[in-house]
């Protein structure tokens, strides 16, 4: 006797209605801190309630462990569980109905090869789990700026959401640069967090009274060409000008790779990476979300001449791109100098793919695809760090393939000093204690560049001790240390005293 059989129906949301607007909240995760807030303003500034779901705890990892499938990625697992246990919580305290109707969750989405085009998946999976099924979440695809508006009109994901999110995320990491930069250095300790604080907050409430434009190609215009973040940015600025730094403490400069989320977060996600490096005295460099974006703007160039169908269509397509990239690092550009052109460049997508092309085909994309290869490299080969800590999740398919070809990249780069960690979410002290015995290389690699720079330099410590007073401004966060070919900010800095004695 034949059986019946329940056919998979994909999930689709209720009706989000232009109506229930005002009474929702929509949440959102995945950013730091500061990028979160920043695109919170975004969402105000367009009449939405909007709030990140709180940062990831250890926490959220078990909980996402009981939810969805076993092999899931641990990025994955961590996104889950946080929204299961806010969404836990607000069921106990407000009730279910209150909770469906209260909330929506928006979440970016890809396809390709890896879990982030299946990331909504697990979330339906977990929600099915929590008895929660009529949940809202919707996706805002990562390569479309203008979407339809989705079901019920509560929420148009259009170009002055989309663009918003993007300044939103660009202004964020020119000030995470910032952070980074200063707090090792910082002479008042606390005093970097107080300022990025009230520079978040500050930069929150330009996002919010963010002027719009009525069409949409006014308001993509208006975003390249006005200096209303700059401006800002030069605000940012003047609260950074007010602490000051001792950069004559040497300390190992430390590039962040990794997967996307990994990288990215600040948090017990992946150890509180960053913030136990600088306790063991090093210098963070963090990975700008603004290089992601500018690889997907980037990589149709590769593929568009590959295409059958290469016509005048197609060179003008390219043209455009080319366009909208050069406006994309101008604006970039223009933000860093608001602020003095302290915070770093954005590497060239070009170069990236040179450097990681005789390990990892630019093709083969998912996870980070060659980037990986390319900005440890890049990093390297510049001198902008003395080692590289990957951050790798457990149960990553791209990022096991790049971790492959990093062994080659090793073999062909002895030098270079590598610390790939594994992040599983629960094994922090394995983790870190790796990190650390590479970092001890670091250490020497960092006092070795500093005593070569001061023996260039023909200068005592006491000597350059008495230029630093002389010139009370090189003491300013604010104030650009030129790169004099090491890696290491005491290094550099000390040369660069020594030329200001010569002047
Ligand atoms: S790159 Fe790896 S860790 Fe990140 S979403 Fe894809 S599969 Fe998961």
């Amino acid at each position: 006797m034949a059986t019946a059989v329940t056919h998979y129906t994909s999930y689709k949301a209720r009706p989000f209605t232009r109506e229930q607007r005002e009474k929702t909240t929509i949440l959102f995760g995945g950013l730091t801190w500061k990028h979160e807030r920043l695109v919170q303003g975004v969402f105000n500034n367009l009449n939405y309630n909007a709030k990140p779901l709180p940062n990831i705890a250890r926490a959220d990892l078990d909980a996402g462990k009981e939810l969805i499938d076993t092999g899931a990625c641990c990025p994955t697992i961590f996104t889950t569980g946080s929204l299961v246990n806010f969404l836990k919580n607000e069921v106990a305290v407000n009730g279910k109905q209150k909770t469906l109707d209260d909330y929506v969750f928006l979440t970016a989405g890809a396809c390709g090869p890896c879990r982030f085009g299946q990331y909504h998946e697990s979330y339906e999976m977990a929600l099915d789990g929590m008895g929660l099924k009529e949940f809202r979440l919707f996706l805002l695809a990562q390569d479309q700026l203008d979407q339809a508006p989705e079901k019920g009109g509560g929420l148009e994901i259009n170009m002055p959401l989309s663009l918003g999110i993007v300044w939103a995320i660009l202004v964020g990491d020119i000030l995470t640069d910032m952070e980074y930069l200063t707090r090792p250095y910082e002479v008042t300790p606390g005093q970097t967090d107080k300022v990025l604080q009230e520079s978040a907050d500050y930069l929150f409430e330009v996002f919010q009274k963010r002027p719009l434009r009525s069409n949409k190609y006014g308001m993509l215009a208006w975003h390249f060409l006005s200096g209303y973040f700059a401006d800002a940015l030069r605000v940012v600025r003047k609260k950074f000008d007010a602490i000051e730094v001792d950069r004559l403490q040497v300390k190992p400069k430390v590039k962040i790779t990794g997967e996307f989320w990994l990288q990215t977060h600040e948090g017990d996600g992946n150890y509180n990476i960053k913030r136990w490096l600088e306790s063991e005295g090093s210098e963070v460099m963090p990975p700008p979300v603004a290089v992601w974006l500018g690889y997907l703007l980037h990589t149709p160039l590769w593929r568009i001449p590959e295409k059958p169908n290469f016509d005048r269509k197609a060179l003008m397509k390219m043209a455009m791109i080319r366009g909208f990239e050069k406006l994309y690092v101008g604006t970039y550009n223009r933000f860093r100098k608001a602020l003095a052109y302290v915070p770093n460049e954005l590497p060239d997508q070009e170069e990236l793919k040179q450097l990681a092309s005789p390990f990892f085909h630019h093709e083969l994309r998912g996870g980070e695809g060659h980037m990986l290869i390319g900005k440890a490299l890049h990093a390297h080969l510049h001198k902008h760090a003395n080692m590289t800590c990957e951050l790798s999740p457990y149960s990553c398919m791209p990022n096991t393939m790049s971790q492959g070809a990093m062994a080659n990249v090793l073999g062909r780069h002895p030098d270079l000093l590598y610390a790939p960690i594994e992040i599983k979410g629960d094994a922090e002290v394995h983790a870190l204690s790796r990190c650390q015995m590479i970092l001890t290389e670091a250490k020497k690699r960092s006092q070795s560049e500093f005593v070569e720079a001061m023996a260039k330099t023909g200068l005592t410590l006491e000597k350059i001790r008495q230029i630093e007073e002389k010139n009370p401004k090189v003491k300013k966060a604010t104030y650009r240390i030129p790169h004099y070919g090491y890696a290491c900010t005491a290094a550099n800095y000390a040369l660069h005293l020594a030329g200001m004695r010569a002047n």
